[in-house]
C-alpha cells in the first residue's frame, strides 16, 4: 500500500471511535441461543459466509451471550437438530463504543480476538449495539471503504 496513506490513517484512528467502524448490530447475522440448526438455518448460515455468528438470548437480539464458530460445524448433521446452545461458544468481549479505533487495532493485534461486541453501556457490556473484527479495524488503517 502506499505508506503515506496508512501514516494518515493511523492518525487519523485515534479521532475515531469503535462506533464509526462497527457493522451496527441491525446489520449482523446473529442466531438465538435457541435456535435448532436445522436444514434451513444451517443453509442460511453458508450463504452468509461469515466465519464468527454471534448468538443471541432468545427473548433479546441485542444481547450477545457468544460467539458460534462455523468451523465448529463441518462435521454436524442437521439431521441431529441441535441447538445453537449445544455447542460450546466463544466468550463474547465487549469494547465501550467511545474505544478510539487506534486502541482498538492495537487490540487485535496483541491478542487472540477477531470479533468483539460494542456496547454503549459499561453496566451491561454484552447489550450489543455493533461488533467490530480485525477487518473492520485494518480496513481503517488503510483507508478502504
Ligand atoms: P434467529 O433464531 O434466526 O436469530 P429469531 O428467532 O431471533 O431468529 P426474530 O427475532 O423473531 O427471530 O426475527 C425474525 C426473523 O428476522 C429471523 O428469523 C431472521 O430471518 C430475520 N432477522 C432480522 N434481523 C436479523 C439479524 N440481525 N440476524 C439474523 N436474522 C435476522
Ligand atoms: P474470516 O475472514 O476470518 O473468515 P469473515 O469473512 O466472517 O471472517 P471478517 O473478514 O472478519 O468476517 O469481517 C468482514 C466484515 O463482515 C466486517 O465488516 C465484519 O464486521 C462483518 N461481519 C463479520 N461477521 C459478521 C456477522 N456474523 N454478521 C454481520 N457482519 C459480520
Amino acid at each position: 500500500f502506499d505508506e503515506v496513506m496508512i501514516v494518515h490513517g493511523a492518525l487519523g484512528m485515534r479521532d475515531r471511535s469503535a462506533a464509526c467502524i462497527m457493522t451496527p448490530i441491525a446489520d449482523v447475522f446473529s442466531l438465538s441461543a435457541d435456535a435448532v440448526l436445522d436444514e434451513y438455518t444451517m443453509e442460511r448460515i453458508h450463504l452468509k459466509g461469515y466465519s464468527r455468528i454471534p448468538v443471541h438470548a432468545p427473548d433479546n437480539r441485542r444481547r450477545i451471550v457468544g460467539l458460534l464458530l462455523v468451523t465448529n460445524l463441518v462435521r454436524y448433521n442437521p439431521k441431529s437438530c441441535k441447538r445453537v446452545r449445544d455447542f460450546t461458544l466463544d466468550p463474547a468481549r465487549a469494547v465501550h463504543s467511545s474505544t478510539n479505533c487506534l486502541s482498538i487495532l492495537k487490540m487485535f493485534r496483541q491478542g487472540v480476538y477477531h470479533m468483539v461486541l460494542v456496547s454503549d453501556s459499561r453496566r451491561n457490556p454484552h447489550q450489543a449495539i455493533g461488533i467490530l473484527t480485525r477487518e473492520d479495524a485494518v480496513e481503517e488503517l488503510i483507508g478502504e471503504e
